[in-house]
């Protein structure tokens, strides 16, 4: 049988059958994942010695020795569904301290190909392959002990029945790769398909691909929740026709009664295109607090279901819940940024990657959302005000302002929606 060829990263996959699903357009997430993923192992192993050796002193008990190499931390991933092995085999060979990786997929063709795949890139030592049905695969791992240090699952649209059994088998601080490409769903086109699949009503808007990334978000919180556990979001990326979250998933019951200050409800207005948040718990600190262990209500202002809109008396939808905390870790991001800029040759999409990388560290990390600037404008049936009339007229104002990595003609501000369309009044 005539064999398809294709190399990326260090790897040479063959393909015997078209059957076998590849994605050519998917390495930059690919990229984008060994990049986070070599950040992250790093951090991983670090943070599992300090606990052994904090545990080791506080019980004195010193039975194995915590100082010495990495290797001793298991450092397992689990590639969930992984159609020709091609991105665990990248994960093999290019991401450093990863002790052992699964490859897994449900269909035999898959398996076979993946396995012949291996063998091809010699990283037996290095990969397994499972043929099961992913949330068998997980189920079987949910025991603390038995726990992946990281799982991606990257589906065919919807991962959300992947969740369940995804949000307890990863350890600890451990961390969740997953890519969603029904974008339609998410975007807005079928907001009860939205309700059904991820439990939150998506919205038709401006920022509807950081809308997407916030519902998923939630979906994988919630989830989470269950099992008294929580996300932290490392980074989150809107690109082409699909989005991918990296979040870090901890244990903790006192955490997971944050989560309601951490989720909003969307008030859309059918008119202005404004949405207006609602936070589901009213508790927050409050920034100009002193004090910050005493907690106080901080609730922004939110229309009542059925008020009109005070900018433009027409109706609102109600959306959500969203995830309305940040879903970037400055930190982290910015080491992948210097990863990637460190090691270019490493990467195909090294500029891509580095480009939204800049722009994601640029984004105002307390402010949800973002109007575009052909929306704001079309609304009022205005010739649009340039970008940075507009931008530095916000400025003047008082208000930070960024892009988004979501959307060119994005502008992100904490600037009250009064302030913009004053702006726009003046144009
Ligand atoms: N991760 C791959 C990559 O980067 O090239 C692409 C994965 S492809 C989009 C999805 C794969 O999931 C298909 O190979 C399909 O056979 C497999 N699949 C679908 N449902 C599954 C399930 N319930 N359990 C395991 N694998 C499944």
């Amino acid at each position: 049988t005539s064999q398809k060829c294709i190399k990326e990263g260090q790897a040479e996959i063959r393909l015997a059958s078209e059957k076998v699903f590849y994605n050519p357009v998917q390495e930059f997430n690919r990229d984008l994942s060994i990049a986070v993923l070599s950040v992250f192992t790093k951090d991983y192993i670090e943070e599992k010695l300090a606990r052994a050796a904090k545990s080791v002193k506080k019980s004195e008990d010193i039975v194995e020795d915590v100082t010495g190499n990495n290797s001793e931390i298991p450092v397992t991933v689990l590639e969930a569904l992984s159609a020709t092995g091609l991105r665990s085999v990248r994960y093999a060979k290019e991401v450093p301290n990863v002790t052992k990786i699964i490859a897994n997929d449900l269909s035999e063709q898959a398996v076979e190909t993946i396995r012949s795949n291996i063998v091809h890139n010699g990283v037996e030592g290095l990969i397994e392959t499972s043929h099961d049905d992913a949330c068998m695969v997980m189920y079987k791992h949910k025991l603390p002990s038995k726990r992946f240090a990281a799982i991606d699952l990257d589906p065919y649209g919807c991962p959300s029945i992947f969740l369940d059994s995804a949000v307890q088998s990863v350890q600890d601080g451990g961390l969740l790769l997953v890519t969603a490409t029904d974008m339609a769903v998410l975007a807005g086109n079928s907001p009860e398909t939205c309700y059904c699949k991820y439990g939150a009503v998506s919205l038709k808007t401006k920022s509807c691909h950081e809308m997407a990334l916030r519902i998923l978000l939630q979906c994988i919180e919630q989830h989470a929740n269950r099992y008294s556990r929580y996300i932290v979001p490392l980074l989150s990326i809107s690109a082409d026709f699909y989005i991918r979250v990296f979040v870090k998933i901890y244990s903790g019951a006192i955490h997971c009664k944050k989560t309601t200050s951490k989720l909003s409800m969307a008030f859309h207005c059918v008119g202005c295109d404004n949405i207006t948040l609602q936070p589901l718990g009213g508790f927050k600190p409050n920034p100009t607090e002193k004090n910050p262990q005493q907690m106080k209500a901080f609730l922004p202002p939110a229309p009542a279901v059925g008020e009109h809109c005070v900018h433009c008396n027409q109706r609102h939808h109600l959306g959500g819940p969203i995830w309305s905390d940040p879903i970037h870790d400055d930190v982290f991001v910015t080491r992948v940024l210097s990863h990637v800029q460190g090691n270019p040759g490493l990467f195909g999409t090294a500029k891509r990657i580095q480009g939204v990388l800049a722009m994601v560290r640029e984004e105002l990390p307390d402010v949800p959302l973002y109007y575009t600037l052909d929306k704001l404008f079309g609304r009022v049936h205005l010739e649009t005000m340039p970008m940075l009339t507009l931008r530095s007229a916000i400025l003047n104002a008082g208000y930070k302002v960024s892009y988004s990595h979501a959307a060119k003609l994005s502008i992100k501000t904490a600037a009250p929606a009064q302030v913009i369309w004053d702006i726009i009044r003046t144009w």
